[in-house]
């Protein structure tokens, strides 16, 4: 041996002492990557990744690691995806004009912006009622139901011109007159075959 007697042993105790502190240190990195990519990502794959980094090259991979470890932990990017779903729920949740886009308040008879009808008040106790609504949900009194009519006189106008008194009376004329062209297109088509198959 090189060394001897009590030299050598102290040698081999700060050898081992130094073999044990690499462990712990070994140990203590992997460990520590390994609850942190936990955290960071579900993905096996880039666990591995990190993980083996740190096994074979551990503090210098730690290094590594911790520059290219995902920037958020999943509980971040599950409160950000909260937030930002509360947010859209809260835009969706305010009325707006159904022309314009503009934020109008749900009481609201008519758009201020574009003059847009926006519902009727109800008959029977007043509150403002959405054109698409059949029935009053305030009083639950039935109403004459505008958008019914609209789609009726959207039908018959295609054909004949029986609810021509009520058309001047609304703003939507404009907006149906484009509509119209598309219904006869569509109720064409399948008279088409039917005819083809007759003979
Ligand atoms: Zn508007
Ligand atoms: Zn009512």
């Amino acid at each position: 041996m090189f060394f001897d007697g009590l030299t050598g042993d102290l040698v081999l105790v700060a050898i081992i002492g130094l073999v044990a502190y690499l462990l712990v240190l070994w140990v203590a990195a992997l460990v520590w990557t390994y609850r942190d990519v936990v955290a960071r990502t579900s993905d096996t794959f880039t666990q591995t990744i990190a993980l083996v980094l740190v096994v074979v090259f551990n503090i210098p991979g730690l290094l590594v690691y911790l520059v290219l470890r995902p920037k958020d932990t999943l509980m971040d990017a599950y409160d950000r995806q909260l937030e930002a779903e509360a947010l859209l729920h809260e835009i969706q949740e305010q009325a707006t004009c159904p022309r314009c886009r503009r934020k109008v308040e749900a009481d609201f008879v008519a758009c201020p912006y574009c003059r847009n009808s926006l519902g009727m008040p109800c008959e029977n106790c007043g509150k403002t009622l959405t054109s698409s609504w059949v029935l009053c949900p305030y009083c639950s009194a039935e109403r004459a139901q505008p958008a019914a009519a609209a789609a009726a006189v959207e039908r018959s106008s295609a054909t004949t011109t029986i609810a021509s008194p009520e058309m001047p009376a609304r703003p939507k004329r404009a907006s149906t007159a484009t509509y119209t062209p598309t219904a006869p297109a569509a109720s064409a088509a399948p008279a088409d075959p039917a005819a083809e198959v007759g003979p």
